[in-house]
């Protein structure tokens, strides 16, 4: 009986709301170093009108998690929103046809901004939803909690790990919704079940420097890492094989509830090569070598060279799998010794392997099997007047944290905004998305909550 007024609450207040967005994209949140205080600051300000129950948790310089409740009572159920408030830096400025924090809005239409997709607008969506249900006096059993969050932008162990392992530990959460951009242009919204895990590592070769003339008394540290790329594909024989959470054709029956029929899909999928690789990365493990450096001078043999090589993980795969592999292939099929870190300088030939930045995929399993989730799936077709598609992430995001050890693994991403505007030049959101998305969440909130 509220959803009239909840749907009639929003219209009435659009334009309140696209200011207060615009205010939180303008606002230094770029990470690093972070500065996300001045976010939270500005969300507990607004929620503080109507009286919502506040907490900022400083940390750092300049740096914050908040969480915000609606009512007092943890002991129905109990809904998580949570959204970062950091966001990566602009590059470089003159590459934006407007400044990267205008907030630019382009024929009442568009916001381009840095964050604008990645993620505030999400953020922000759920901030108003939680101050529409309280505003409206809406009676609920349980509870919503809305956790803005710090660090998510350089591996999220400062923002949403330690939320569920402090404040929020002693509080069980039935349902947790990230509002990360889960637009896939051209395709209608996507709600992503899973995330693939990610790896960065950084591979030194050191060998011995010397005269460019007298190639042969050195050993070229270039060479050696040359040596270890043209190998590099044969770790796949190393690693123990892991099945995707679902399989490329059960994959293709999820998006293709958006097309006429399977066929035209198909079609589409053979037109578009970008949508073809998209699908495929979700089913398989990858690497990619993504930077190398080498050699100081041009008659000097190079006694070191870096490369770092980033592999993407299938949700369940393992970190250490992959380093005993890299390990096995550099020491028994090339013949060098490896080494974990080296302390100070070293005349030894050898190679140097160090993990730069590792995250863990996740899914949720028992997916198909949520009232909850169709409840969620109706709203969105309801509001957009399309169908969305369950999928999976190609990139990681906060959900790991969330789902895999247990404290929440019914957790989905959605939210307004297409992920590849995401940390992209120009990025940019819906006005309409970003309306209907606080629809979604108060709507969905209102239902969950009313349940016992
Ligand atoms: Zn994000």
């Amino acid at each position: 009986m509220y959803e009239k007024a909840i749907l009639n609450e929003i219209d009435q207040n659009k334009e309140e709301y696209v200011e207060f967005f615009r205010k939180i994209i303008q606002t230094d949140s770029i990470n690093p170093p972070g500065n996300e205080k001045n976010v939270a600051i500005i969300i507990e300000d607004y929620l503080k009108e109507i009286k919502i129950k506040t907490e900022i948790f400083p940390f750092g310089d300049n740096r914050a998690n908040l969480i915000a409740y609606l009512n007092d009572n943890f002991n129905g159920k109990n809904l998580l929103y949570n959204g970062h408030m950091d966001v990566v830096p602009p590059g470089s400025k003159d590459d934006w046809k407007n400044p990267p924090f205008s907030a630019f809005v382009k024929r009442n239409k568009f916001i381009f901004s840095r964050g604008a997709a990645d993620m505030k607008g999400g953020l922000v969506a759920m901030v108003i939803a939680l101050k529409i249900l309280k505003s409206l006096k809406i009676e609920v059993s349980g509870n919503l909690i809305l956790n803005a969050v710090a660090d998510e932008e350089t591996g999220g162990r400062l923002g949403t790990a330690w939320c569920i392992n402090n404040p929020l530990k002693s509080i069980k959460c039935d349902f947790a919704v990230i509002g990360e951009p889960s637009g896939l242009n051209p395709l209608p919204k996507a709600i992503f079940l899973g995330e693939k895990g990610h790896l960065q590592v950084k591979i030194t070769t050191n060998g011995i420097s010397g005269h460019a003339s007298m190639p042969s008394l050195g050993k070229n540290a270039i060479y050696m890492m040359s040596e270890i790329i043209e190998k590099l594909d044969r770790i796949d024989e190393y690693i123990p094989k892991s099945k995707p959470p679902i399989e490329m054709d059960k994959l293709k029956k999820l998006i293709a509830v958006t097309f006429p029929s399977e066929e035209i899909l198909e079609r589409i999928l053979n037109e578009q090569p970008m949508l073809q690789g998209v699908v495929q990365s979700l089913v398989k493990f990858s690497k990619a070598l993504t930077m190398i450096k080498g050699g100081i001078k041009e008659n000097v043999i190079p006694g070191s060279c870096e490369a770092i090589i980033d592999f993407r993980l299938l949700p369940g795969q393992k970190v250490d799998p992959i380093m005993n592999a890299l390990k096995k292939l550099i020491e028994e099929d090339l013949g060098y010794i490896v080494k974990n870190q080296i302390f100070g300088s070293t005349k030894d030939i050898c190679v140097v392997l160090e993990i730069f930045n590792a995250s863990d995929g996740s899914y949720w399993n028992q997916w198909e099997k949520s009232q909850d989730l169709k409840e969620f799936y109706n709203i969105i077709e309801t509001i957009y007047e399309k169908k969305p598609f369950y999928f999976l992430l190609p990139a990681s995001a906060d959900a790991h944290y969330l789902r895999n050890d247990g404290y929440c693994p019914q957790t989905i991403l959605f939210g307004p905004g297409s992920a590849g505007t995401a940390h992209a030049i120009d990025e940019y959101i819906e006005i309409q998305d970003f309306i209907n998305s606080i629809k979604v969440f108060a709507l969905f909130a209102y239902n969950f909550l009313s349940k016992k």
